[in-house]
């Protein structure tokens, strides 16, 4: 049995994408090309599929394209899978709260993998480029890119996050001063972006980011289950946090209960002195 792997590069989730398609078949990459426009982009995934299964990335981009390939072929769509038996399937649902055994009723199986779900494959990576054709449907006016100070959040090795405990959005500078020394990007909670400290873009958790960095420092984060949603891919998780019974402490590797307004500037100066800076 044949499948298509939908990728969007050589970054994680895609090669875990391609894990799981591997478990399903043999796997043919595929990645597409310019702006991007999810209905023109799915219609040349169902092209290249022919009747093979297709199987996505947990990503946003990668969720959003295989519902469209649902749409147009009228098949159902199972996002976030962990397992896959048969037409029988386990995926995660609610941000993580949830997991559901689910049966698809369709010859062909539309999948996106859940995030960490799957080992990254060590395949190398030979994917055929499609060229979408974005008819008169879309026209690319302008590219806007994040302020992110260059490393985006989703490929950021460090992530310094706020939360409400940070205070206004001016409070957020010691966390950029932090997120500069070690090259990493800043992210924040939704209490953050609802109170307009911080654009959306840089909001972690189910209705945010999904980031994977190697070191997640949550400062005045409480730590709940949405929030973590999008930070549990993380290799490690530093919480600074004033109350010793905060939720996030449960999910940390390393805690600090404390005022992070105290904290966070101790730990840039102790960079700075190490460094010699
Ligand atoms: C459908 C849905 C989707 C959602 N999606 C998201 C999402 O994508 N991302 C997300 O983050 N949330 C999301 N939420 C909201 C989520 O439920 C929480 O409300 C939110 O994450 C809480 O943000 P917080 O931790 O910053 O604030 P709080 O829960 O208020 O926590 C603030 C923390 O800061 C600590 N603190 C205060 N002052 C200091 C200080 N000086 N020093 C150190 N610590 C201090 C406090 O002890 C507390 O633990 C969603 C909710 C729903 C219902």
């Amino acid at each position: 049995m044949s499948v298509l792997v939908f990728i969007e590069g050589d970054d994680e989730l895609s090669l875990q994408a391609l894990t799981l398609a591997e478990s399903l078949g043999e796997a043919r990459a595929v990645r597409c090309e310019g702006p991007y426009a999810p209905s023109a982009w799915a219609a040349a995934l169902v092209e290249a599929a022919g009747g093979d299964d297709i199987v996505g990335p947990g990503s946003d981009r990668g969720n959003e394209v295989l519902a469209h390939v649902a749409a147009q072929l009228d098949l159902p769509f199972a996002a976030n899978v962990t397992e896959v038996r048969g037409d029988e399937l386990t995926r995660i649902r609610w941000g993580g709260t949830l997991l559901e055994e689910a049966r698809i009723h369709a010859d062909r199986r539309l999948l996106t993998a859940a995030p960490f779900a799957f080992a990254a494959s060590n395949t190398v990576l030979q994917a055929t480029v499609l060229a979408p054709n974005l008819g008169d449907a879309v026209t690319v006016v302008e590219h806007v890119a994040p302020e992110t100070g260059g490393i985006s959040l989703a490929d950021a090795k460090v992530v310094v996050s706020g939360g409400r405990g940070v205070g206004s959005a001016e409070g957020f500078a010691i966390l950029e001063e932090l997120a500069a020394l070690l090259e990493g990007a800043v992210g924040c909670s939704r209490v953050v972006t609802s109170a307009g400290w911080r654009p959306h873009t840089d909001q972690v958790g189910q209705t945010g980011t999904k980031v994977s960095p190697d070191l997640y420092i949550a400062c005045g984060i409480s730590g709940a289950t949405q929030h973590i949603a999008g930070c549990k891919g993380a290799k490690k998780l530093l919480a600074i946090n004033d109350d010793p019974e905060a939720t996030i402490f449960t999910h940390a590797d390393y805690a600090v209960v404390g005022n992070l307004h105290e904290i966070v500037p101790a730990i840039s100066a102790e960079l700075r002195k190490v460094r010699g800076a």
